[in-house]
């Protein structure tokens, strides 16, 4: 059965929260040397082994990190199993500022860490994680993914990420309007960072009317000017009257405060986590009648383009399954009406559904 209400059962110990929301490892790592906090979650290997990327933030403190790596590494394992591949969740955080706390022996100590657990968990780069810090993990462990193109990897896997976000657009937009066309849709693309920005790409290739929302302004001034897209700077963007809301930033923007205050049709966006209670905010969309493309559905590009690197890559291919996130979200949506069960819920049951059957 899965376990949904996490907000709510996640106030008491580590093995507590393992056990409300299914994790099978959690590891926490200190050294003392270099300095390194780190926890990794894995959460279940039933379709194989478990891989997510390594997050490194400034967390407020370790109950953060804790609860934000046991979330990741639960979307992990939906996101696998949803997209038909034969991999179980796992991702791993590292404590700290990214910009002062990083040095090359730490990353080396992490990957000794991963090393640790035989290939149980594969990790790859994530927020806060770069590509030069990837190789110094790799120096001491090779169950490492996304590696660079010029080293025979896959390289960056967020231009498949976006892609996939881009079809399930299009799905959401036709099951919404009765045609993917995007053509004079008005789209607030929230975040345009390694997705945010290839998004902003495909959707203008099909001219629709972007609206890009950034914290950081000189992004925003260089995409606006790449793009010629609108822009709105404020954090106000919730009850901009826009068709569809991409969020592209971090998680937890959807909360009933928020989702009162939308004037789009639709929510189809990267980012992970972006329902701060997902039983409760994911029923508070459908009730208002907002469409919402699940995330761990539709942004699983980035993972279905570092699972094809594990079997020797091949970029067609990888996009050609990435493209099929247009058939399965309408498919969501579509059982999601028959069984008169919300979109994220219907997404998750299908999940958990194909984990179920395949545990021995
Ligand atoms: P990124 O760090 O490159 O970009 C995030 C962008 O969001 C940055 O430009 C940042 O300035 C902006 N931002 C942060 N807070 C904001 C706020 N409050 N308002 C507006 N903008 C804000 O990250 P990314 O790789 O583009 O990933 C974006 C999201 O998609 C993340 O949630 C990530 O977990 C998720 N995701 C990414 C991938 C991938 O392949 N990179 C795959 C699956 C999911």
């Amino acid at each position: 059965m899965i376990e949904l209400s996490i907000q709510e059962k996640s106030k008491n110990s580590v093995i507590d929260k393992m056990i409300s929301m299914g994790h099978e490892q959690v590891v926490h790592c200190f050294d003392k040397e270099t300095g390194l906090k780190a926890i990794i979650a894995i959460h279940d290997t039933t379709l194989g082994p478990a891989l997510g990327g390594t997050r490194m933030w400034n967390y407020a403190n370790s109950d953060h990190a804790l609860l934000d790596v046991l979330r990741l590494s639960r979307g992990m394992s939906l996101k696998a199993s949803i997209s038909g591949l034969n991999l179980g969740g796992g991702k791993a955080v590292i404590i700290g500022d990214s910009k002062k706390n990083k040095t090359p022996e730490l990353m080396r100590k992490f990957g000794q860490y991963v090393d640790s657990l035989g290939g149980k968990y594969i990790t790859a780069e994530d927020v806060g994680m770069s590509t030069k810090d990837m190789e110094y993990v790799r120096s001491t462990t090779k169950h490492v993914t996304g590696i660079p193109i010029s080293m025979g990897g896959s390289g960056d896997p967020s231009p498949v990420t976006a892609y996939g976000v881009y079809m399930a657009i299009k799905a959401s937009a036709k099951y919404k309007w009765g045609s993917s066309d995007l053509i004079g849709k008005s789209i607030l693309v929230q975040g345009i960072g390694h997705v945010g920005m290839h998004l902003v790409k495909y959707l203008k290739e099909e001219n629709a009317d972007v609206i890009i929302n950034d914290i950081n302004k000189e992004k925003v001034n260089k995409i606006s000017k790449e793009y010629k897209v609108k822009i709105f700077s404020d954090q106000n963007f919730y009850d901009l009257d826009v068709d569809i809301y991409a969020p592209c930033a971090l998680g937890s923007t959807l909360n009933p405060f928020t989702i009162n205050r939308l004037k789009c049709s639709i929510v189809a966006g990267a980012a992970n986590n972006q329902l701060e209670d997902e039983l409760r905010d994911s029923e508070l969309l459908m009730k208002k009648g907002v469409l919402y493309a699940p995330d761990f559905l539709i942004n699983a590009g980035g993972l279905i383009n570092v699972y094809s690197e594990l079997n020797g890559y091949d970029k067609d291919a990888a996009l050609k399954q990435t493209s099929d996130i247009y058939n399965t979200t309408l498919n969501i949506f579509k059982t999601s009406e028959v069984e008169k069960i919300n979109t994220h819920v219907t997404a998750l049951k299908i999940a958990q559904e194909r984990i179920n059957k395949n545990k021995k």
